[in-house]
């Protein structure tokens, strides 16, 4: 029996001895549905910031082109329109800093009802971008923000987004900033802002330079020694996991995230399976097939996902770490407990990408989430 129909025969069974979670798997039916056929649009390949390891900038696969930007403006209108037609569900707009070109995330409005800008916040986007908008931060503390970032951008973000919602934060934890997520939960309480987590993930350049370190340099290596650089020793995961599963019961309210995921990221060793190029074989933001990646001369790029420059090895990044949880395996869900985790995981994936304006059914109604697994979990240990 192959993996898939193993795990629908699990989840029915599920389903039957519980019908209190129907309409739970419901919602994470439409959540799934939503991510169906996604697509990354490059629209930007410039940025304000110059954060430490940025997986953009790289050395080794970045390639300025300022011809090709002039091309894409005449043509993104009609390139988005055949996009809709082919059926992307969840169009991703990314850079470097997709903010400093917002003309074409307006035009995608026109196209997309809904979509994800991953923006460092520092600049404010139209409102007639509707999109969800996912605010990097890596530091509550400014001084910190300056030497992780080269400049300031948190506390700009604040001001600018307070209590718009389509905002929210993903906290960029690495192994020097994981006690002031206390702060950021917090500070984004006060502003009226969700957040949710993401683990610093080391390009391969960057490994290679602390592995045959030279000195820094002025750009994106200002900071790291192999004495002290943003990596995770296992000690610094348990503290990661620790900390952001306080937060998710302290701020109920604010923090987005699973604990199922949180112990999955912050399990030691690699996350995924890794093939003889070292590439995650099983990472759900891996490109291919229907899934594109569309760089800045609008062609498809054959790249192996959104942040190409990191090394799968290492890699905690969100982006892949969520989307591999769409398909569940059977060992992960052959228990009720896995099965709530693994509904846990896909109904806040919901919660993070989409929008209650644009996608009401991903939300469930009065009831919260969270109290309905833990009182399902108490039922099943009585
Ligand atoms: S905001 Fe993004 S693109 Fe800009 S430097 Fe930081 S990681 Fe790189
Ligand atoms: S998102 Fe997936 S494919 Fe990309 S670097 Fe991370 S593990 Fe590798």
């Amino acid at each position: 029996m192959n993996h898939q129909l193993a795990s629908m025969r699990l989840l029915r069974k599920h389903l039957k001895d519980h019908p209190c979670l129907e309409s739970y798997y419901d919602t994470a039916k439409y959540i799934i549905n939503s991510f169906r056929l996604p697509a990354f649009y490059e629209v930007s390949d410039r940025c304000n910031l110059k954060c430490e390891g940025c997986y953009y900038f790289d050395a080794d696969t970045f390639q300025p082109n300022l011809s090709v930007r002039r091309e894409y403006d005449a043509q993104w209108n009609n390139f988005l329109g055949n996009e809709v037609i082919k059926g992307v569900t969840m169009p991703y707009f990314l850079g470097a800093e997709p903010a400093l070109e917002q003309q074409r995330l307006i035009v995608a409005s026109n196209h997309f009802n809904r979509g994800n800008v991953g923006t460092n916040g520092s600049i404010f986007l139209d409102p007639e971008i509707k999109f969800r908008i996912s605010i990097s931060a890596w530091s509550a503390s400014e001084a910190d923000d300056i030497r992780l970032r080269g400049k300031s951008a948190l506390y700009q973000a604040l001001k600018l987004y307070q209590g718009d919602p389509r905002a929210i934060v993903l906290y960029t934890i690495n192994s020097q900033n994981i006690a002031q997520a206390k702060d950021i939960a917090r500070l984004c309480q006060e502003h009226g802002l969700p957040v949710t987590f993401n683990l610093w993930s080391p390009t391969k350049k960057l490994i290679e330079k602390l592995n045959n370190f030279t000195g820094n340099d002025n750009n994106f290596f200002r900071i790291s020694t192999p004495d002290a650089s943003l990596r995770f020793s296992n000690d610094d995961l348990q503290l990661v996991r620790d900390t952001t599963g306080q937060l998710i019961e302290d701020y109920p309210d604010t923090v987005i995230y699973s604990h199922a995921y949180n112990r999955w990221s912050t399990t030691p060793g690699p996350l995924y399976k890794l093939d003889s190029n070292n590439v995650a074989e099983n990472c759900g933001s891996r490109i291919g097939g229907q899934f594109k990646y569309y760089g800045m001369d609008l062609a498809s790029k054959p790249i192996k996902c959104c942040t190409a420059a990191i090394d799968c090895n290492e890699c905690r990044l969100y982006s892949g770490g969520m989307s591999s949880h769409f398909l569940p395996l059977p060992e992960q869900i052959d228990s009720l407990e896995g099965f709530l985790d693994w509904l846990d995981i896909i109904l806040t994936i919901g919660r993070i990408f989409l929008r209650p304006e644009t996608d009401p059914k991903a939300f469930t109604s009065k009831l919260d989430r969270s109290s309905i697994i833990k009182a399902a979990r108490k039922a099943i240990s009585q």
